[in-house]
């Protein structure tokens, strides 16, 4: 006997009927979704829209970290030589945003914690430390902001809090914490902090030491409190609370007299037994490619500031050659400057060959470093600029080494900078 139909309703969805369902509801063509089948597409849905909502928020805080080689390649554009710096630099810094974005894709307690790598660079004045930070943070497009540890004290003490490191760089992210607390900042003469003796129970020096002991807390990743404007903490100013954790810091320093300790250690680890290197191996013009965290210590850092900078490179002094590849080939080299300045006004501006040797020697002779490169050439270029606009548009301009040292010899140049 056939089965008597019913007029009962079934969930097109679950088939459940009408009589077993809370609630059903009706769609077109007899189609019919009960309740408990819209709450099970409601928290899918839900679900779904979470997923999107954090993913796109996580891909928002990313950095985009590019390759250690993609690092160096850039810094090449803009730094002549310095080879192992270079090659430190990028890798450290590529580790240090790779472990910003590992800790904020992954909260889990149990993860890997990656630590720091706060990086220092010993290499004499001018010859390209500053640069080397101020071009990474271009690369990676985060606040960098430039202190000198010689303008700090410690709390209590005539000269600036070193909170007030915090301050520059929330004014160069322009107040945004979030950024800054991503942001890179470049310690200037960290070497000028040193306590005169490496012997702590002899004389406490109370202006390095206190300082360095001050700085512990920026460099390995606290809460500090910062005072928007900058100057003196007091007790009812609003304070701006900044996480150093993921700060990058570089520091840089001249380390003046460092090869000494460094060729004693030398001498003594190839006196010792188990020495790898024999005298012959040991480049005596460059000891700062050996340099250790020991040799730093030595020097009259605080064992605690040390470990706190676990990366550690040096910069080789720029030679006469340097000197001349910095003036022509940097993406942003002076005599490209110049030229562009003369373009502007539709003048073709060339350098003799001798003309930038006669640069070079001048930067040599008086010790000027890199630096010097550019007060020669703007004495050089002057009184050519202030006939710049008058100059015949279409035509070229060729210095020779005759009007460079004719420019040289008339500037005050040679008075003022020797
Ligand atoms: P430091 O911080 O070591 O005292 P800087 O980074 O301020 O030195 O360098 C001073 C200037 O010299 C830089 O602005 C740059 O124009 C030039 N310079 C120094 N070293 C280099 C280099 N290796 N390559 C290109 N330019 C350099």
């Amino acid at each position: 006997m056939p089965k008597k139909p019913t007029n009962e309703r079934h969930c097109s969805f679950c088939g459940r009927p009408e009589s077993q369902a809370i609630m059903m509801f009706s769609g077109l063509n007899g189609n019919c979704i009960c309740d408990s089948c819209v709450e099970q597409a409601h928290s899918i849905i839900e679900e779904k829209l979470h997923t999107a909502v954090s993913s796109a928020k996580g891909a928002e805080n990313l950095l985009r970290v590019p390759s250690p080689s993609e690092i160096k390649a850039h810094l090449d554009q803009y730094i002549i030589g310095q080879e192992d710096a270079k090659r430190v630099l990028s890798v450290a810094v590529y580790n240090h945003y790779k472990r910003i974005n590992y800790s904020q894709q992954h909260h889990d307690a149990d993860e890997v914690e990656i630590e720091k790598s706060n990086i220092v660079i010993v290499g004499e004045t001018g010859t390209g430390k500053t640069l080397m930070a101020r071009t990474i943070a271009k690369i990676l497009d985060v606040p960098f902001c430039i202190a000198d540890a010689t303008t700090l004290t410690e709390a209590g003490y005539v000269g600036d809090d070193v909170e007030n490191v915090l301050v520059r760089l929330l004014q160069a992210a322009d107040y945004n914490v979030a950024a800054a607390e991503r942001g890179i900042v470049f310690i200037d003469e960290i070497d000028k902090i040193a306590r005169k003796s490496d012997n702590p129970s002899i004389t406490r020096d109370v202006s390095g030491e206190g300082v360095q002991q001050a700085m512990l807390k920026l460099l390995e990743g606290a809460v500090v409190n910062v005072p928007p404007q900058g100057g003196r903490k007091h007790p009812e100013q609003p304070m701006i609370q900044v996480n150093t954790r993921n700060i990058l810091f570089i520091a840089g320093g001249a380390f003046d007299g460092i090869e000494r300790t460094i060729a004693s250690r030398l001498k003594s680890s190839v006196i010792g037994y188990n020495g790898t290197k024999t005298r012959q191996e040991i480049d005596r013009h460059n000891l700062l490619r050996y340099i250790l965290p020991m040799d730093l210590k030595h020097f009259g850092l605080i064992p605690e500031l040390v470990g706190r900078f676990p990366m550690l490179t040096h910069l080789t002094p720029l030679d006469a050659d340097a000197l001349l590849r910095i003036l022509t080939e940097p993406r942003n080299a002076l005599v490209k400057q110049y030229q562009a300045l003369f373009h502007m006004d539709d003048i073709t501006l060339q350098f003799d060959p001798d003309a930038l040797q006669a640069i070079v020697d001048t930067a040599v002779q008086y010790k000027l470093g890199a630096r010097g490169l550019r007060s020669i050439m703007e004495a050089i270029m002057t009184p050519y600029m202030f006939d710049l606009p008058e100059m015949k548009k279409g035509s070229t301009l060729t210095i020779t080494r005759q009007m460079a040292l004719d420019q040289i010899d008339q500037s005050q140049i040679n008075n003022t900078l020797a």
